[in-house]
């Protein structure tokens, strides 16, 4: 019969779906006998199957005339390994080779199969045609990502149809706390904050906290955030910060989200003032300050020497931004700076940024650039001991320590701007105080009252 082209089918298909063909197997065998295989192979026993066991021997006629009348299912998952294309698996699972090209032709419409990546599950579904028994493969399906999966369905004249399938999501509030022990990123790690989230909470405190100084062991952060969920539960996709503090040596810093009328978001204290200043103390994520601004020894040429700037260890590559809003005034190969850009801010400032790998794209003299917009990319040219960021602000053409250095007052918001960013500032306030450390809360609109939150 067809199923004997099948091995291995039932030994791994899934208990659910595979009942019905097992019961064609274990009919002819006593009934208790049957009972106590299949409980001990699938358990729990559906009751429907149960009483259909049950039938003794004159009731066996019935049972099988039951059974044949419906199209039996099987599903079975398979995985991906090294080296396997997806023609491969779908062969190796006992597909014949027309169906297995007709497939991946249907995928490809909707999926370039090639991206499929070893450890990758596949989910396929067979029905068995009652009057011929024969094996077809009816549906496969697998999930590139939470919430986001590919389906190919075998259609009534024999043909396959593929598409993705996005699963149903909502949005809702999550928030994380943690005590620091070592650096932020280390509790924010231990905590479970995503990456993109701790990287947008660096930058917001980064104008008025120093990661590399002021952070002792006792400090605590908190953050809140929005994400898009499954029904199931899991993470589709990471929104914004709505409301961050860090509590430094006691004091507290609340800090929260706010979305101008040009859709511009920054970040506001209690009070309506932004936190964003004219320039950025440290233009670069991740980095650790390994050398400071003022009289050392000089790595390579021996003596004492005034150090103009500060300089951020961090691998090639990685991304130096612009300090603030401004004008790129130079960039070129700078003597023992290397690769070399400065930008031109308001007020007589300006910042420098040295021994870069490479300049970022449309970097040019004359150019304007964005608080943020990356100028280049770390690297080691010029006279430099390793890859690493040298970073200068200047005022008045002078070098300035930009530890120190006071920037120009930030934007504080007035009139009916400051209304809304109240009336933002204590839905946010009720939704943090509701939720407790990881926990997550339904998305409450601004209209909605309190009791919407779960
Ligand atoms: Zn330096």
């Amino acid at each position: 019969m067809a199923k004997a082209l099948w091995p291995g089918i039932l030994s791994c298909v899934c208990a659910g779906a595979s009942l019905a063909a097992a019961v064609t197997l274990v009919l002819p065998l006593p009934s208790t006998t049957a009972k106590t295989s299949l409980s001990s192979i699938f358990s729990p026993t559906p009751a429907d199957l149960q009483s259909q066991i049950e039938h003794d021997l004159t009731g066996i006629q019935l049972a099988v005339r039951r059974v044949a009348t419906a199209a039996l299912n099987a599903t079975k998952t398979v995985t991906i390994k090294a080296g396997d294309t997806l023609s491969d698996v779908l062969q190796g699972s006992g597909i014949d080779r027309s169906v297995t090209l007709d497939v991946v032709e249907a995928i490809k419409q909707v999926y370039n199969p090639r991206r499929l990546q070893s450890g990758q599950d596949l989910t396929l579904n067979f029905i068995d045609d009652p009057k011929t028994e024969d094996r077809q493969l009816d549906e496969l399906t697998f999930e590139l990502s939470p919430g986001e999966s590919v389906a190919v369905a075998r259609t009534d004249d024999g043909t396959y149809n593929a598409r993705k399938i996005m699963a149903e999501t909502h949005r809702e509030m999550t928030r994380y706390d943690g005590t620091i022990s070592s650096s932020l990123s280390a509790a924010a790690g231990e905590a479970g904050v995503p990456q993109k989230i701790l990287n947008a909470m660096v930058n917001m405190f980064s104008f008025d906290v120093d990661f590399q100084r002021d952070i002792q062991k006792g400090d605590s952060f908190s953050v809140m955030f929005e994400q898009v969920v499954t029904k199931d539960g899991r993470v589709v996709s990471t929104e914004g910060i709505r409301v961050a503090s860090m509590t430094l040596s006691g004091s507290p810093l609340k800090l929260y989200s706010f979305k101008h009328s040009d859709g511009f978001v920054d970040f506001y204290n209690e009070k309506g003032e932004g936190v964003r200043k004219a320039l950025l103390r440290t233009p670069i994520n991740g980095a650790r300050l390994t050398s400071g601004f003022g009289m050392r020894q000089h790595p390579i040429l021996g003596y004492s020497k005034m150090h103009q700037g500060i300089d951020f260890g961090a691998p090639t590559g990685t991304p130096v931004f612009a300090a603030g809003d401004g004008v790129i005034e130079k960039r070129e190969v700078f003597g023992g700076y290397g690769n070399y850009v400065r930008v031109r801010h308001s007020s007589g400032y300006a910042t420098a940024y040295a021994h870069l790998s490479r300049f970022g794209q449309n970097i040019q003299v004359g150019k304007r650039v964005r608080q943020e917009q990356i100028i280049g990319y770390v690297g080691t040219t010029g006279r430099s001991t390793g890859p690493h960021l040298h970073y200068e602000i200047l005022r008045d053409n002078r070098q300035v320590n930009p530890m120190k250095v006071k920037f120009p007052s930030s934007l504080k918001l007035k009139g009916t701007t400051l209304a809304r960013f109240k009336e933002i500032r204590s839905i946010a306030d009720r939704q943090y105080a509701e939720l407790i450390q990881s926990s997550r809360v339904a998305m409450m609109m601004p209209s909605e009252e309190t009791s919407a939150l779960r």
